[in-house]
């Protein structure tokens, strides 16, 4: 299968006609399938497409773009197996997570289809008065860069938005996750979008992001992904003084007071630590343990890393799948092996370890053979699988300790008093999410007032979330406006005074 780009309402190849594969990460050289390695040529063309469609779309009644929106939601609903599918398979997530996920977004772009008549309603004649008013209006062409770690879902909450005030869109998937992003194109189009409001343009950002970033046109970009590319975009943008929303990289705390419920505690250390391998930006990367209870802490949450099942996310009894691909798998064990030889103690995993060879499947998912014969470990690493790891015994100096993994790995310390446990919470140059665990009120009010980070959980796990909340980080965890809540619209509008004599 080779996908094109959508562009103008028309799926095309790249001007430049090559084309990248698509593997998937349970099953190392696969190949899903061939997108297009676009051109700074194509991103101009759906630049084109977008800045031609604008005038129209901005002056679309805002009803008749919800109703765009809200069919496109419910293609969503209707297709989220075989979507939920295809994450897994280029993701490598449990088909459960890529549910979840599907799930996600589409709670999420309820919640803005259901907010927007009420945004434009605060603003606009009648609003202040009939002589002054502010209005809302459109910024013009969105340009939206994802990552692979939630392909379909940070896609969505970027672009719904978008789309919804009035603007129109060029889309960038992560190279990872080419599939889901094109998929989402496929559903915008059958709900019906006039040519050029929604545009997908696949390929490497070192390749086209920056045409994507610096055309003039493009009034808006949303990036989710590393700290290093979101600073490099800014840069950019700054040429044209384009704004900017950049959900960048964490190193989230999890703190355990020795008041707390601990099995709660470990539980939530397994889930934002383990789910999507430790891919989420707000997965708990830090523990922070209160000296007293170091110990049954640890035992619960090793014994618990050695039930996981690690292996295809297709098969619903794995709990972990792997991780994203190559690159990742390279940097999360060279972490490990630096971790081990910073003298941190390897209490969980084992970066050597090899899961069962997969059943080979098709692309579509389906096995090939019939499954229910034993499989034995590969002697080669088969995919790019890595046990939940967990690490004690860790100290603020070393290298896991300050750095994003962006892997199943926990680095553990301990600390003697909630002041001290915000200190090291805070001793990061990130500031996305964090969560303490404890039953004193006194306690998580000074947690919350004292931590540095965009979210803030009592008793819940880093990465939990809701729409109606903002949902960003502080430091070098994001800058411009919060995706969610109110913001989430806010950021794809300017502001007219409007004075009437
Ligand atoms: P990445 O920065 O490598 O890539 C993100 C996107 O940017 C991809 O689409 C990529 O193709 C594109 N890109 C790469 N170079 C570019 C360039 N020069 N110009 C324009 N675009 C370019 O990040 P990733 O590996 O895809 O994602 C992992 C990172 O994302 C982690 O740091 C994680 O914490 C972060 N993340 C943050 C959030 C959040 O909401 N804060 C959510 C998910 C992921």
């Amino acid at each position: 299968m080779t996908f094109d780009n959508f562009v103008c309402g028309q799926w095309r190849p790249s001007r430049g006609g090559a084309t990248f594969g698509d593997e998937n990460p349970a099953i190392r050289g696969s190949n899903l399938a061939a997108f297009q390695s676009s051109t700074p040529e194509d991103v101009r063309e759906a630049v084109d497409a977008a800045a031609g469609a604008f005038p129209a779309w901005r002056r679309t009644p805002i009803t008749e773009r919800k109703h765009h929106v809200e069919t496109f939601l419910a293609l969503l609903r209707d297709s989220r197996e075989e979507l939920a599918r295809i994450v897994t398979l280029e993701n490598g997530k449990t088909i459960k997570e890529s549910r979840a996920e599907v799930e996600s977004a589409l709670v999420e772009g309820s919640h803005h289809a259901n907010q927007v008549e009420a945004f434009f309603q605060a603003s606009g004649p009648g609003a202040f008065s009939d002589r002054t008013w502010m209005q809302y209006e459109p910024v013009g062409v969105a340009g939206i860069i994802s990552p692979w770690n939630f392909p379909m879902n940070v896609m969505c909450r970027k672009t719904l938005p978008a789309l919804l005030t009035g603007n129109t869109v060029v889309f960038k998937p992560a190279t990872f996750t080419p599939w889901s992003g094109v998929f989402m194109a496929t559903l915008l189009e059958k709900a019906g979008l006039p040519p050029g409001v929604f545009n997908c343009v696949t390929g490497a950002g070192s390749a086209i992001g920056h045409a994507l970033v610096t055309d003039p046109r493009v009034r808006a970009i949303s990036f989710t992904g590393s700290t290093a590319v979101g600073r490099q975009i800014q840069q950019q943008a700054a040429e044209n003084l384009t704004r900017t929303q950049l959900e960048l990289g964490g190193k989230n705390a999890l703190i355990v007071m020795e008041d707390a419920d601990l099995a709660r505690a470990v539980d939530a250390a397994v889930t934002a630590g383990f789910s999507n391998a430790g891919q989420w930006c707000t997965s708990t990367s830090r523990v922070l343990l209160h000296r007293p209870i170091v110990r049954p802490f640890l035992e619960m949450l090793v014994a618990r890393c050695e039930k996981m099942t690690v292996g295809d996310g297709l098969s619903e009894a794995t709990d972990m799948g792997p991780v994203a691909g190559p690159t990742q798998y390279r940097d999360i064990r060279a972490a490990i092996r630096q971790a081990k030889a910073d003298g941190a103690r390897l209490i969980a995993g084992d970066p050597e370890w090899r899961a069962p060879s997969p059943e080979p499947r098709a692309p579509s998912g389906e096995p090939r053979v019939p499954s229910g014969e034993p499989r034995v470990p590969s002697p080669e690493p088969m995919g790019y699988f890595i046990r939940p790891t967990v690490f004690s015994g860790v100290t603020p100096d070393m290298a896991i300790f300050r750095e994003e993994i962006f892997g199943p790995v926990l680095a553990v310390c301990e600390f003697s008093s909630i002041e001290e446990a915000i200190a090291l919470g805070n001793r990061s140059m990130y500031g996305l999410s964090s969560a303490i665990f404890t039953t004193s009120r006194d306690t998580a009010r000074t947690y919350i007032d004292g931590i540095e980070a965009g979210l803030a959980h009592v008793n819940v796990h880093t990465g939990y979330k809701e729409p109606a909340m903002p949902f960003g980080g502080v430091k070098l965890s994001g800058a411009g406006l919060p995706e969610n809540s109110e913001t989430g619209l806010e950021f794809f509008v300017d502001r007219k005074a409007v004075y009437v004599r």
